[in-house]
């Protein structure tokens, strides 16, 4: 079942020259930069309330997100939200023929497990569902 939001991912060139906008305007603070090897991003989060907003940065040009910048430019990236069973959220998505990135999770920031839904199968929103590591700990 999904819980929450989680976060929102925006995707920009460099976090460095973004962060400015999040920090100086909106006045919300870096709570950590991280670096994710699964996705090739560095990952800024910024809390607001109880959702993130993740600030993702390619580290390589082989990284989904660069790939993503180069055809559509910065912007809006995907919604994540918190579930206590990915796992089974997979396999009911499988069931009705969702197109999935990941079939299984692969680790993410923060110590989470995710998974990518394909655009394609949510209207052209990239939908990530994530949970931490340790279940019990929800
Ligand atoms: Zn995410």
């Amino acid at each position: 079942m999904l819980k929450k939001i989680d976060h929102l991912g925006i995707a920009v060139h460099s976090i460095e020259k973004a962060r400015a906008f999040y920090e100086d305007v909106l006045g919300l603070q870096c709570d950590r930069i991280e670096e994710v090897p699964s996705q090739q991003v560095r990952v800024a989060f910024f809390k607001v309330g109880e959702v993130s907003l993740e600030l993702l940065e390619p580290t390589g040009p082989e990284s989904p997100v660069a790939k993503f910048l180069e055809k559509q430019g910065e912007g809006m990236h995907h919604v994540g939200y918190l579930t206590d069973d990915i796992q089974e959220t997979l396999n009911r998505a499988q069931q009705k023929e969702c197109r999935l990135i990941h079939k299984t999770p692969v680790p993410g920031a923060g110590e989470k497990q995710i998974a990518f839904f394909h655009p394609a199968s949510t209207n052209g929103v990239l939908t990530e569902i994530c949970a931490k590591q340790d279940a019990e700990n929800l």
